[in-house]
């Protein structure tokens, strides 16, 4: 390999450096994320087409990357919904339709009857047989015939006024300043040589613009070695971005905090019962850290009902005995208010004074609250994410508890720590920040658990509290929806409360409440004996506490609910929980819903109301829940039935934006992913934060930080 010309690295070269780019093409680039040239070297093919072959249109199937050479038979200008170009177009075999809804007269012009074109574009199904939306085409000369392509066109994610041609012929720029200037290679040698790996820039230059005997199959799945060259080395920016951060925040210190032993006891006596075994060992490890100048960074899971919240009340608890504030984050108004309700319980008697903020607070109330944080009065401040707005002032912040992380992003994560740096006048010298407790009920499996929380710390509560009767779970086809009323009516009739929960429809809050509204007055109509109750997330936020606290008090039989009432609700009477359609939810969420029973003494059932017929993979994910109350295991099989992006939840996995890695395909690689990055962190800490700012760049939260 001939040596650099220049010391000039890609990533300090602007793209106004690549030929034929000016003011306006970087504009355009900066606004996909594109500064540098190795910005441009980064942005990798999505996919690739196989230009290397013609096929007859008659051989074309839907959903596939073709090339085609065929004759124009009619172009009209189409007045639907929306103005488009339509243009027939005909081989031997068949007729393809072309339709372009950006277009100029010029280019209907030249689409005469006749005219050949070689097309290359993705078929779809369209009304009138097959179809190719904007496909890219040149117009053939018979005396002069197209070579076809030498290589397989790579498919770049594009945007508005970028097309694919342009891209191609930016990245074909990119790859000749390859022999001009310096990319660095960050990986150190030891960890190349140990995964086989090539150099970047070979990886880069293949990828590009991948020969035509490359094999197209390995490239289209991404499998290539030499993606996951590339696939690697972006993961690992993610993880070790995670780990800097943790440095980062865990290099301010905190203030050590201890629980007082009498207030402990007093608590316990409050509380009622004994701490399982598991219970005991996540609080004596929560305990530890608490005890550190450093912020803990702590996540714990803990399946349903395993009793998280009188474990993040401890942990509370030393806070104030250490003269602290805790603030207690939970996901919806409803959990919120349930946490108030319990923490109220269990710690006013002990003097103990809760604050309570939600956006929904009147001004006057909001007021007060806003003023007892602030001075320190409210000691245990409970609420949803309005918590956490600028507005809010901690007099001393120790400890901030997120219940069902999940729910949130990573974000929003840091930016409550930085809360507790404000106000935070505890330490003399420096910064300070609050303790992080984490808590989730979707049980993460590792590899997903390695590479999304790799900033925290890790304990399991893996047991439940005594005398719980384990749920069991039938599956019914909507079809015999009457025996379920029966079944509803039975179960009230001897004491006990139900559930019947109407699933989301097409994401739609406003449909799925009207959803509910009417299967509420339908099993009104069949079950007049009982008292229903109907809960979702259109009520307001006082109406819902009110169906709440009804429920709660036994007041109401049957509550129908929407999905709203997934998380955290405890009620142990209710023993009975009908779930509508439950083939459209993911299993951990299924899972979630279902833990709202088998909270009491009472043997619980969890009925699973499908609508028939039912897909293949519906069946599956059915007989997953029947089988199994385990939710570890239902969240493996979830990964292996929808994917990382629904377990994790798309909140998280859309911060985690990557490039070309994608963490069910590339799972294998995190444990080497994992050793990588510990050993970047110990000896090679400028690479580390190279290599995060070649992948991450602007998003780099640990560059927020
Ligand atoms: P989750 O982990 O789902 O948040 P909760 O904290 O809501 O669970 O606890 C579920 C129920 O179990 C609550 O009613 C709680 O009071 C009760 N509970 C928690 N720990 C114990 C225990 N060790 N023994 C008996 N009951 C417990
Ligand atoms: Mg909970």
């Amino acid at each position: 390999m001939k040596a650099p010309v220049s010391k000039v690295t890609l990533d300090q070269l602007p793209v106004t450096a690549i030929k034929g780019v000016g003011a306006s093409l970087s504009a355009k680039l900066a606004k996909i994320g594109l500064f540098s040239v190795q910005d441009v070297l980064l942005h990798l093919p999505l996919r690739y087409m196989d230009r290397t072959r013609i096929t007859p249109i008659g051989a074309l199937q839907p959903n596939v990357n073709a090339v085609i050479e065929a004759e124009v038979r009619a172009c009209d200008i189409v007045f639907g919904k929306r103005r488009s170009l339509v243009c027939k177009v005909q081989d031997g075999t068949g007729t393809i339709t072309l339709r372009f809804y950006h277009f100029n007269n010029a280019q209907k012009q030249r689409l005469v009857n006749g005219t050949r074109l070689r097309i290359f574009g993705e078929t779809r199904r369209g009304a009138s047989g097959l179809e190719m939306y904007h496909p890219e085409y040149d117009e053939l000369d018979t005396a002069a015939p197209l070579p076809l392509a030498q290589s397989l066109p790579p498919v770049s994610p594009a945007t508005e006024g970028l097309t694919q041609p342009r891209l191609r012929s930016l990245a074909a720029q990119a790859l000749k300043l390859l022999d001009q200037y310096v990319l660095n290679e960050l990986l150190p040698a030891a960890v190349r040589h140990q995964l086989n790996q090539v150099s970047l820039a070979e990886a880069l230059r293949y990828l590009h613009q991948p020969p035509t005997n490359a094999n197209i199959q390995q490239l289209m799945d991404g499998e290539h070695p030499f993606q996951q060259r590339l696939v690697f080395e972006e993961l690992l920016a993610h993880h070790l971005s995670l780990l800097l951060l943790r440095r980062e925040t865990q290099a301010d210190g905190a203030q050590r905090l201890t629980i007082n032993a009498a207030l402990q006891a007093q608590f316990m006596a409050r509380v009622g019962f004994e701490l399982t075994r598991a219970q005991r060992r996540v609080v004596d490890e929560i305990a530890a850290d608490l005890a550190k100048p450093i912020p803990m960074l702590r996540l714990v899971q803990g399946d349903v009902g395993s009793g998280k919240t009188v474990v993040a009340a401890l942990a509370a608890l030393a806070a104030v005995s250490s003269g602290v504030q805790a603030a207690i984050m939970a996901p919806t108004e409803i959990l919120a208010e349930q946490h108030r309700l319990n923490f109220g319980k269990w710690l006013e008697p002990l003097g103990i004074r809760i604050g309570w903020l939600t956006g929904k607070l009147k001004a006057a109330e909001r007021r007060n609250q806003l003023a007892a944080i602030a001075s320190g009065e409210a000691q245990v401040i409970v609420g949803t994410h309005a918590l956490f707005q600028e507005a809010v002032d901690f007099a001393r912040l120790g400890l901030i508890v997120i219940d069902e992380q999940h729910r949130f992003g990573v974000h929003q994560r840091l930016t409550l720590s930085e809360k507790g740096t404000i106000g935070g006048d505890i330490a003399q010298s420096g910064i300070c920040r609050p303790h992080q407790l984490i808590m989730t009920a979707t049980p993460i499996p590792r590899t997903l658990a390695m590479s999304a929380y790799a900033d925290l710390d890790y304990s399991v509560i893996d047991e439940l509290p005594p005398g719980r009767t384990p749920v069991t779970t039938v599956v019914i086809s909507d079809n015999r929806r009457e025996e379920v009323v029966e079944r509803v009516r039975l179960a009230c009739a001897q004491g006990r409360q139900a559930y019947w929960v109407c699933t989301l429809i097409e994401e739609s809050e406003a449909l799925e409440a009207q959803a509910a509204e009417v299967t509420a007055a339908q099993l009104a109509e069949s079950l007049p004996q009982l008292r229903i109750g109907l809960i979702h997330g259109r009520l307001k936020p006082a109406d819902k506490e009110e169906v709440m606290a009804a429920f709660k008090a036994h007041e109401l039989d049957l509550l129908v609910a929407t999905t709203v009432i997934e998380v955290g609700v405890d009620v142990p009477n209710a023993s009975l929980m009908i779930i509508e359609n439950p083939e459209r939810l993911g299993l951990a969420q299924l899972h979630q819903l279902r833990g709202r029973v088998g909270r009491g003494s009472a043997a619980s059932h969890c009925v699973l109301l499908y609508g028939s017929p039912l897909s293949q993979n519906g069946r599956e994910r059915l007989r997953v829940m029947r089988e199994s109350s385990d939710g570890f295991y239902i969240a493996e099989q979830d990964l292996l039935l929808r994917g990382p992006g629904e377990v994790l939840g798309t909140r998280q996995t859309g911060e985690m934006q990557f490039r070309i890695a994608d963490l069910q395909r590339d799972s294998h690689l995190l444990p080497a992913v994992k050793d990588a990055a510990l050993l970047l962190m110990s000896d090679y800490p400028r690479e580390c934060e190279y290599i995060v700012q070649r992948w991450l760049g602007q998003n780099h939260r640990y560059l927020q930080v």
